[in-house]
């Protein structure tokens, strides 16, 4: 009796042992899978996120001039500001300020846009829900338009003679630069340069 009894014992145990191992591995593997499986998903996630952020230039980062007196800001080496007494800051500041852009060394402006939106806008615009603040520079190279409804300012350069507005750097305004807005030089029936790419003018509203 007491020999069957320690068999019985034996076989229980046995059994009980190879049903744990037979319930255990197959859990483990599938904790290690979804395991797996998370961080196969957040790793993409997370680069994505770091990487776009990295190309973002904040206003921040623009750094501008201002004088004790004047209205506007400017670049560094504005001929305007030469031997004046100035203070250096950055574009968020100047535009926080309400200083306009320099006419004579167009340093680079404030404009706002938001999330999967193809436009970019003034500060004050009702189609804003959230607002990033940009350069207009970074604007261009994201291919955002001007809002319609706001206009934003984008400052262009016409010359004298020719049929093409520019962007402030561009070498087709050695001889002549006249300063306007987007919109001026769409009206005056000009057409961006090739070369140097300025902003389009804001869709024209439909006329009546
Ligand atoms: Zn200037
Ligand atoms: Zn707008
Ligand atoms: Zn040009």
């Amino acid at each position: 009796m007491k020999r069957a009894m320690a068999w019985v014992v034996a076989c229980l145990f046995a059994l009980s042992v190879t049903a744990a191992a037979e319930t255990a591995a197959p859990k483990d593997a599938k904790a290690a899978d979804t395991k797996a499986a998370a961080t196969k998903d957040a790793k993409p996630r997370d680069a994505r996120a770091s990487d776009s952020k990295a190309s973002v230039q904040t206003l921040k980062d623009i750094a501008v001039c201002t004088t004790k007196t004047g209205k506007a800001y400017h670049c560094e080496d504005c001929a305007v500001i030469k031997g004046k007494e100035c203070a250096k800051t950055n574009l968020a500041e100047a535009a926080a300020a309400g200083l306009t852009p320099c006419g004579k060394c167009c340093p680079q402006q404030a404009v706002y846009c938001q999330k999967d939106d193809k436009c970019y806008h003034a500060e004050g615009c009702k189609l804003l829900k959230e607002k990033t603040a940009i350069s207009c520079d970074e604007a261009n190279n994201r291919e955002l338009t001007p809002c319609a409804a706001c206009k934003p300012p984008v400052t262009v350069y016409g010359t004298d003679t020719g049929k093409a507005y520019h962007t402030c750097k561009c070498p087709a305004l050695a001889k002549s630069r006249v300063l306007m807005s987007v919109e001026d030089a769409a009206a005056k029936g000009l057409t961006p340069c090739g070369k140097c790419k300025p902003p389009a003018a804001p869709a024209a509203e439909p006329k009546k």
